[in-house]
């Protein structure tokens, strides 16, 4: 792990001074200059521009030292995780933060310091545009979990609990995959301890996931989640490949991709109404005596938990507004790295009823803050928001596309998303794309119409 961590701090240092050469500087204001291409010519110009008066502000010692310790900081959190070891991890979340502050620093910020991190990975978000969203996300799911708790074991997911050989649920996986629209002659599945999705370009796209013998959706809604971001990547432009407009343009709109496919999609009656019968074939001896009414409701239980990669649609956003909550105040020195596990935990009993036993499955379960990405988490909620709005836009587009789904044909959803989103790859800005693709800003409404109308009727309230 040192000889790993100095050799990626010095390639970083390397990319970074050769990037924020004078020599890319001159090439680029020539360019400007010049300036007599296409839109696809501009939207690059402005990229590059973005990226390189980003990278500039920073220091090469900066960026060096901020890889160095997040490296590090990375792998004494794995080390803490595993013994649930809060005290040994803290120093290097001190660390994390400091670095953080410095970056954020030199990047510049109007309003708070949290505004220049998150601009990182959601372009033109900030807080003051956030605080509201969260207000209104809490103000639709804490009294509709309030509701549902009570009645919480209505719904029994034993039946996705019971053995499930791999080698099918691999099978299964891959088929729906391929009719969903992957192309597996530009991409694979392998299998990861922890799922996601890596390209080097449009026609390589690396998707990975995770079998467990007891444990149905973990693979099945995973390999979806993780799909949703590879049909992103390989529907991309075939032009735009390549160069720095070939990518998905921020981690939100990426993760509206991912939970579009993996929730509207893969945990609808529709695509049920298509599968249910195969899967049943596949696992006779499993599902013989479950009827689809019964599948449908166990793969949408909402149960109050303490992991938020197992969260529910309902209680997702939950985990996310707690740690967005936390990371701000310790940035801003509101709260002490020491205090941190406690005020995990005061929030959890609050919004979920339940506190964590030991830290593992608290304040320690996620990696990001060790590998340094602090204003990450709310690109997850994001996603989940925009995924509605982009589905209720391309269904207006397209009233057929349940019916089609219903029949397994995938097509005329695909080709929307490509249409409207993929194939800009980062050619607009964020709030751009969404407006082009949806006639309007970012909404909370459509989401939360979508998650009362749905957990409404598959708990009878
Ligand atoms: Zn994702």
């Amino acid at each position: 792990i040192e000889a790993r961590t100095e050799q990626r701090a010095t390639i970083s240092k390397i990319a970074h001074q050769i990037f924020t050469s004078d020599e890319t500087g001159n090439l680029l204001e020539r360019a400007e200059r010049e300036n007599a291409g296409d839109e696809n010519v501009q939207a690059l110009l402005r990229v590059v521009r973005r990226d390189f008066d980003r990278a500039t502000k920073l220091s090469t010692e900066l960026v060096e030292e901020r890889t160095r310790v997040t490296s590090q900081a990375q792998d004494e959190w794995a080390k803490a995780r595993a013994q649930s070891e809060y005290s040994h991890f803290a120093p290097w979340l001190d660390r994390v933060l400091d670095i953080n502050r410095r970056v954020a620093q030199a990047y510049g910020y109007k309003n708070c310091l949290y505004d220049a991190l998150l601009d990182e990975y959601e372009e033109g978000m900030t807080r003051a545009q956030l605080d509201p969203i969260f207000d209104e996300l809490k103000s639709a799911i804490v009294p509709l979990l309030k509701e549902i708790s009570p009645r919480s074991n209505q719904v029994s997911d034993e039946i996705l609990r019971r053995e499930y050989s791999i080698d099918k649920q691999k099978q299964f996986a891959e088929r729906v995959l391929a009719d969903c629209g992957f192309d597996f002659a530009r991409g694979r599945q392998d299998v990861s301890v922890h799922p996601f999705c890596t390209h080097f370009g449009r026609d390589d796209v690396r998707l990975t996931t995770r079998y467990d013998l007891h444990d149905l959706p973990s693979a099945l809604f995973g390999s979806l989640h993780e799909m949703g971001h590879g049909l992103y990547e390989q529907n991309i432009a075939p032009e735009l490949d390549g160069t720095p407009l070939g990518g998905g343009v921020s981690l939100g709109v990426h993760e509206s991709q991912s939970r579009l496919w993996e929730n509207l999609v893969g945990r609808s009656r529709e695509f049920w109404n298509r599968y249910y019968d195969d899967l049943k074939n596949t696992f006779p001896n499993q599902l013989n005596d479950v009827a689809p009414e019964a599948f449908y409701r166990a793969m949408n239980k909402v149960e109050p938990s303490l992991i938020r990669v197992e969260a529910d649609e309902v209680t997702y956003n939950l985990h996310i507004i707690l740690r967005y909550e936390i990371e701000n105040d310790l940035l801003e020195g509101k709260l002490s790295t020491e205090d941190a596990p406690a005020a995990w935990n005061a929030k959890m009993q609050e919004y979920f009823g339940i506190t964590p036993p030991d830290d593992a499955h608290g304040i320690l379960q996620d990696v990001h803050w060790s590998i340094g990405a602090i204003g990450y988490f709310p690109t997850y909620s994001l996603g989940n928001i925009l995924s509605v709005q982009l589905w209720e836009a391309a269904l207006q587009a397209h009233p057929e596309i349940p019916d089609q789904i219903a029949r397994g044909e995938f097509s005329t959803l695909l080709g929307w998303l490509r249409e409207n989103v993929h194939q800009h790859g980062r050619k607009f800005p964020p709030q751009q794309l969404i407006q082009r693709a949806t006639g309007r800003p970012l909404d909370v409404a459509p989401y939360a119409g979508y998650l009362n109308r749905k957990f409404r009727e598959v708990y009878g309230l």
